[in-house]
């Protein structure tokens, strides 16, 4: 198949590009869109089929629910069978924007969508280009991130082009993706509201909004035998580039010590390495390739770039990566959630 790949220039001509994605879509194909988190793959949410085929796609596994995008908060009480008013809260509080609330499902969302489970995502995008999408196609877009699975989530186009291209109808170009992460998601089905993937929206913002929240034990540091996520998407190696990554974390002139002394060993032996560090961290290191992932104590600015720097690392044939830990106060908690699952839960701490 030939994909379609259409810029948005924000002129007139932006209408026929959302009139071609929405026909698209309602013909039961597949469209690649930039939203503010990362870039989605969208299918017309309520045909099986065509949702069907972003599992095909993306080579995802069919136990891995997809998120169902909407334009309006009026499409809750036709998605879910219950809308309880924590739900109403949150939607008040930071809908359009980067949270997705798990909710008991209505019987007309498909059970392929959901993993068979009894409950649907849902989130409202805020980014224009999404927004416009879904409310000019008329079908609530069902979407995961638009990269080949196990792969880190598209944050550019270029992404998108690399992993999809041939085997999509569709992508629109608009890289002005925001956040970097994907969203936070909070089930909110049962008694006490929990955070099943950590995002931009923290445990902090939702208990100013809504009270205690508590966040999954399943999606920190490493999976103990026996505790199963309850996004069934996080139990799966995910984000992660072909190089080796480790963390390693401790007094930073430890961390850089010892970093150096891998470095020295890995590339005496011919092995091509990189190291991650922050703009205020990158000099003390001894290696060809040093990335900044961004300022120390900013942690957005190491969530947006995040994505790209793991995709650079493959194409670049690296084949070890050494990286800092990064602040959690905020966004970075996302941040260490995804690098910690790129590491494959690797992580040397040192005292
Ligand atoms: P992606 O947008 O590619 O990050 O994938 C969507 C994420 O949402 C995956 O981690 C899913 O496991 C999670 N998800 C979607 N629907 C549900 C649901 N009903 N219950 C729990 N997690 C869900
Ligand atoms: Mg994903």
């Amino acid at each position: 198949m030939k994909t379609i790949v259409k810029t948005i220039t924000h002129t007139e001509e932006d209408k026929k590009i959302y009139e071609q994605a929405g026909k698209i879509l309602r013909d039961g194909g597949l469209v690649a869109f930039p939203t503010e988190t990362v870039y989605g793959l969208g299918a017309d949410a309520l045909d099986a089929k065509a949702s069907a085929k972003i599992y095909a796609a993306k080579g995802r596994p069919s136990d891995n629910p997809l998120i169902v995008h909407i334009a309006d908060v009026n499409a809750l009480y036709d998605l879910a069978a219950e809308v309880p008013e924590k739900a109403l809260i949150l939607a008040k509080k930071f809908w359009p924007g980067p949270l997705t609330m798990i909710l008991k499902k209505q019987d007309k969302v498909p059970d392929s969508i959901t993993g068979g489970l009894g409950t649907v995502a849902i989130r409202m995008p805020s980014h224009p280009v999404a927004a416009e999408l879904i409310r000019s196609s008329g079908v609530y877009i069902a979407a995961p991130s638009a990269n080949t699975s196990g792969k880190p989530s598209p944050t550019r186009a270029e992404h998108v082009i690399n992993d999809l291209s041939g085997r999509i109808d569709m992508i629109i170009q608009d890289d002005t993706v925001d956040i970097g992460v994907e969203s936070t998601i909070i089930d909110l089905s049962e008694e006490v509201p929990t955070i099943l993937r950590p995002g931009y929206i923290t445990q902090a913002m939702f208990e100013d909004a809504i009270g205690k929240t508590i966040i999954d034990p399943a999606i920190m540091g490493s999976l103990k035998e026996g505790v199963v996520p309850k996004a069934p998407g996080m139990k799966y190696k995910h984000y992660a580039p072909n190089a080796d990554v480790t963390i390693v974390e401790g007094p930073h002139e430890k961390v850089v010590e010892y970093i150096n002394s891998q470095i020295a060993e890995k590339e005496a032996e011919g092995h091509r390495c990189a190291v991650m560090a922050t703009d205020e961290t990158k000099g003390k290191y001894i290696c060809k390739d040093i990335v900044s992932a961004g300022h120390k104590d900013d942690e957005l600015s190491v969530a947006r770039n995040l994505y790209a720097i793991l995709r650079d690392f493959d194409k670049q044939n690296i084949e070890y990566v050494y990286s800092e830990s990064f602040e959690t106060k905020n966004v970075g908690q996302a941040v260490m959630n995804r690098l910690i699952k790129a590491a494959g839960h690797k992580i040397i701490k040192l005292d």
